[in-house]
């Protein structure tokens, strides 16, 4: 048991540090702008109370647009939003800049129970490369099974019951029912609001079942933020440890019958000097007696794995 965890820790300990690193240089997008994020929780002032959580609730994801950069803010309280700025545009350069901010938990009326305020936005809102619409593929976060196509929505549930929900797509590209693998084009980025329509951006949830509270809308940002790092910085395939290599554990066979005690040294003959390790340097007394009280262990530890047997 201990030699299949120790493997493990190790590779787990490797990653962490690999992920701690990331975080510390989180790289640059395609046009060579660094990578930055304000802390989760942290909400447009005004827009409600986040929380707090460095969480990465859905780790190894793929980011959900196919090709970076994106952002990762407020559409209500950003430009052009309906408690934005006033006089202002969505397709202000604000709003496609770093750093990220996260909006889960900004004041809605949507029972949430992970938000401070109990109630609260259910994801994390996020703009595509640029402001146009109909233009940025959204693509599977996971593998999964197109459970919902909504006027405005699609839900994505996978095998362990974690739904991935996005909204306000144009070009839908599946249908209830179809499987899908991760990566795969689902839609594009676009305003669709059910008839109305929103500012052109993705508004994606993740919802799992959480101990003791049920199946809830989980915060979205960190798990966002590891995704995003690897979109932007992949990772070469970390390689499945598996079982531990064989090597020496096989438990030593049964010596050949020759080996038998009645062709042993008797008690009283030293040991084969050249059986010792050094049997190049000259004997002292002391280093004689030594390798005599040696090699009766060595005898002796034989003959009780033998008995053992
Ligand atoms: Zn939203």
């Amino acid at each position: 048991m201990m030699r299949r965890f120790a493997p493990a820790l190790a590779v787990l300990t490797m990653l962490t540090v690999a992920r701690a690193a990331a975080g510390a240089d989180a790289g640059v997008d395609a046009g060579g702008v660094p990578f930055t994020y304000d802390p989760p929780g942290k909400l447009v002032p005004g827009s409600g109370k986040g929380r707090d959580d460095s969480k990465v609730y859905v780790p190894g994801i793929r980011f959900p647009m196919e090709s970076g950069p994106a952002y990762a803010n407020s559409q209500v309280w950003g430009h052009g939003g309906g408690s934005g700025p006033k006089n202002s545009s969505q397709c202000d350069k604000e709003n496609f800049s770093y750093p990220w901010h996260d909006n889960y938990c900004e004041s809605r009326s949507w029972d949430m129970p992970l938000c401070p305020s109990g109630t609260g936005h259910q994801g994390q809102d996020i703009r595509a490369a640029t402001c146009e619409k109909d233009v940025h593929w959204v693509v599977a976060a996971s593998d999964g099974k197109v459970t919902n196509v909504g006027s405005y929505s699609v839900y994505i549930t996978r095998d362990d019951g974690t739904r991935f929900d996005y909204l306000h797509m144009s070009n839908v590209a599946v249908k209830e029912g179809d499987e899908v693998t991760r990566g795969q084009r689902i839609g594009k980025v676009s305003n669709q609001f059910g008839g109305s329509a929103t500012t052109v951006h993705l508004h994606f949830n993740i919802k799992q079942n959480v101990a003791g509270v049920g199946m809830v809308f989980v915060p979205t940002y960190m798990t966002l933020i590891e995704s995003y790092d690897d979109l932007l910085n992949p990772k070469p395939p970390v390689v499945d440890a598996g079982p531990p290599p064989v090597t020496t554990t096989e438990p030593t066979p049964p010596p050949p019958p020759k080996d038998r005690p009645t062709e042993e040294p008797t008690p009283e003959a030293p040991p084969a000097a050249a059986e010792s390790g050094c049997a190049s340097a000259p004997a002292s007394a002391s280093s004689g007696a030594f390798a005599l009280v040696v090699g009766a262990m060595v005898v002796g530890a034989i003959r009780r794995r033998r008995a053992a047997r």
